[in-house]
């Protein structure tokens, strides 16, 4: 009788287990609400602010992606504050930086999170020969591939790029498209690149989120205001209800539940 009470309550509880991802030492986390396969023929480009359309997100549903790291200083508080909430986002990497800081970008790895691809040194890449151009590109994903499989691969296991200061070309485009790379814009945008107390940013980020209802939204890595104000940032996304969605590669998703 207790062996059958046993297995009746192990066939209970199991579905409630897993149906709750439990984030370990923060029961009221943000967490990660699903896993999205991404791939360069549905979705060649992605961000309202850049092309027509985005991903397929549902209402108050966010992609949160992080740009031109790793960097020593601030990347590791990005990904404590990450890790506290069991989000997973997506990093944009400078081959520059992650040849600067393996082991932070192996960091990002291990925890999880995606890894694309933001060239080598963030030059405009509209502004030099197109040789040049795929050059830098190509470039910035050798030193990302090696350093986080330890090969220099042209074609990246992550197929995600997203054009320095947004400025991209049809022939960089249709380049990109050709060898299977999806191209993120942006929807939502926090301007950390100007100066700004965290308070300000995450009055901004949060007031430019609730305008435009979903979508990817871009921060970078880099910056100190950034990764001082994410605890508070993920903790007011749950606050106000949204949800996050984890954007892979076709073929790796995961069961997150
Ligand atoms: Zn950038």
């Amino acid at each position: 009788m207790i062996r059958f009470i046993a297995i009746v309550a192990a066939a209970v509880l199991l579905p409630l287990a897993t149906a709750a991802q439990p984030c370990p030492g923060n029961p009221q986390a943000l967490g990660t609400a699903r896993v999205l396969e991404v791939d360069a023929i549905a979705t060649p480009r992605v961000g309202r602010k850049q092309f027509p359309s985005t991903l397929p997100l549902n209402d108050k549903e966010l992609v949160l992606n992080f740009d031109d790291g790793p960097w020593p200083t601030t990347t590791p508080k990005v990904l404590d504050a990450l890790k506290h909430e069991c989000v997973q986002a997506t990093f944009f990497l400078l081959g520059r930086n992650v040849e600067a800081h393996p082991a932070v970008a192996r960091r990002e790895l291990a925890e999880g999170h995606s890894l694309g691809h933001h060239t080598f040194s963030h030059p405009l890449l509209s502004h030099m020969p197109l040789a040049k151009a795929e050059a830098e590109i190509n470039r910035g994903i050798a030193a990302d591939e090696y350093a986080l499989y330890g090969q220099r691969r042209s074609d990246p296991a992550t197929p995600f790029f997203r054009f320095p200061g947004f400025v991209s070309s049809p022939a960089l485009l249709a380049y990109l498209q050709d060898r299977g790379i999806v191209v993120f814009g942006a929807d939502v945008w926090a301007s950390d690149w100007l100066p700004m107390m965290p308070d300000q940013e995450l009055h901004l980020i949060l007031s430019r989120i609730d305008k435009v209802g979903r979508g990817i939204v871009l921060l970078h890595d880099t910056k100190a205001h950034t990764a001082r104000m994410l605890p508070a940032f993920l903790r007011e996304l749950k606050r106000r209800g949204y949800h996050i969605v984890h954007v892979v590669p076709p073929g790796s998703r995961r069961i997150l539940n």
